[in-house]
Order: structure tokens, then C-alpha cells, then sequence
């Protein structure tokens, strides 16, 4: 179409869209589906996709096992992650790495990942907009691993997954099945970190986890 002129049949299509009460329009990520997660990191380099690219640091792509049966998804980046570009570094890192560690694994041997990739402002919730944009990438980074389990931390994460607005407290602890996996929905590490109380809970869903994929 030349420079200037309006496109009539755009504009013919969004009023037909308008017409029938469709208030939002997500643009397509654009992207074919990458031969590797290298591939898919270096397509993402200075993503311009959401508002969170306006202050972010860093984006934190998911970090460990390529290969990894068992993946965590958790919600977006806090400070330390995003000035290290490496998620779950901070408090609620730690203590997802010692419950790691109490399920007998190393954290280098599954996958760590956000359900957005770059840090809200001042640890806000993302909002969903944000968490539709990174849809594809986080899809993307799940069909590369082909995980066995993917264990959600917290509403956005389980939100995300299997595309529910169920509260955490009905998911939790009951096996789902999505992006061909397991999916074992638990509370978020910085909630555990606020009540503790709720150890016990994510525990019990981490033997669950880890007696599957044992084959028990
Ligand atoms: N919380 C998250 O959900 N992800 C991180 O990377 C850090 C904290």
C-alpha cells in the first residue's frame, strides 16, 4: 500500500470487529516457532513488545536444563533478577532453591522461567496486556523443553498455564494437564516467605512432583 493512503480494508475489517463488540486487538508475536532456546533468546534481544521494556534493565529468559523434566514457572522478574537477567536470584530464588534441593534435585537440572519476561515497576503485579504479550515466548520456551511437569508458582503463573481465573487456593495441589505436561499448580515462593504457615502445603505438593517423576 503506498505510504499515506489509509488502508480501506483494514479499516473495514476493525469496524466489522468493533460491530461485533471487540473492544482489543493483540497484535501477533511475529514469531515462528526457533530451532533452540539460544534462537529464541537472541530474537527477543531488546524486546520492544510491552510498556515493561520502558524500564526494564534486563530481560530474564529461563535459565538450567535445556532438557529438564521438570519446569518452574514462576511470575515476572523482581529487582535482582532484573539487574542479574537471571530469574528467581532474590529472596523467594533462595528459598525455591532449597525446595528444589529438598526434592533431591539441583537446580541446574530443571528450568526456571517467568510468566513475564521483564520486570513490572516497583514489583507490581503484570498486568494482562503484559502477560499476553509474553504468551508466545513462554509457550515457546515450554515446547523447547518439553518438560514432564511444569510446576506453577502463584495465580499468574497458573493463571497463565492453563488459562483459568480460578484462585490459587481451589488449584492448588491438584494435577492439571496442559503444553503436553503435568502441571502441578503451588503457591508462589514470596507468598511462603510472608506465611510460612503454607510450607507444608507446597511441600506436600513437591513430593507429589517428585514421586511422579520418579515413577512411583
Ligand atoms: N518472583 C518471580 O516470580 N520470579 C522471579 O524471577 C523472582 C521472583
Amino acid at each position: 500500500m503506498p505510504e499515506g493512503r489509509p488502508d480501506r480494508t483494514l479499516a473495514a475489517g476493525l469496524e466489522y470487529f468493533r460491530d461485533l463488540g471487540i473492544s482489543e486487538v493483540f497484535l501477533s508475536s511475529g514469531m515462528h516457532t526457533m530451532p533452540d532456546l539460544a534462537s529464541l533468546q537472541k530474537y527477543l534481544h531488546e524486546c520492544p513488545r510491552c510498556k515493561l521494556s520502558g524500564s526494564r534493565q534486563r530481560i530474564v529468559f529461563g535459565s538450567g536444563n535445556p532438557n529438564a523434566d521438570l519446569m518452574f514457572v514462576g511470575e515476572a522478574p523482581g529487582r535482582e533478577e532484573d539487574e542479574q537477567g537471571v530469574p528467581f536470584v532474590g529472596a523467594a530464588g533462595q528459598l525455591l532453591s532449597k525446595i528444589i534441593e529438598a526434592m533431591g534435585m539441583k537446580r541446574e537440572e530443571v528450568f526456571i522461567v517467568n510468566t513475564v519476561l521483564c520486570r513490572p515497576p516497583n514489583n507490581r503485579n503484570p498486568e494482562p496486556d503484559e502477560v499476553a504479550s509474553c504468551r508466545p515466548f513462554l509457550r515457546e520456551q515450554i515446547r523447547l523443553v518439553a518438560p514432564r511437569v511444569i510446576v506453577t508458582l502463584g495465580t499468574f503463573a497458573a493463571h497463565a498455564i492453563l488459562e483459568t481465573d480460578e484462585p490459587i487456593s481451589r488449584l492448588r495441589g491438584r494435577w492439571q494437564a496442559a503444553h503436553g505436561a503435568r502441571v502441578m499448580p503451588t503457591f508462589h515462593p514470596a507468598y511462603l516467605l510472608r506465611s510460612p504457615q503454607h510450607k507444608k502445603d507446597v511441600w506436600a505438593d513437591m513430593q507429589n512432583v517428585r514421586d511422579y517423576l520418579a515413577g512411583k
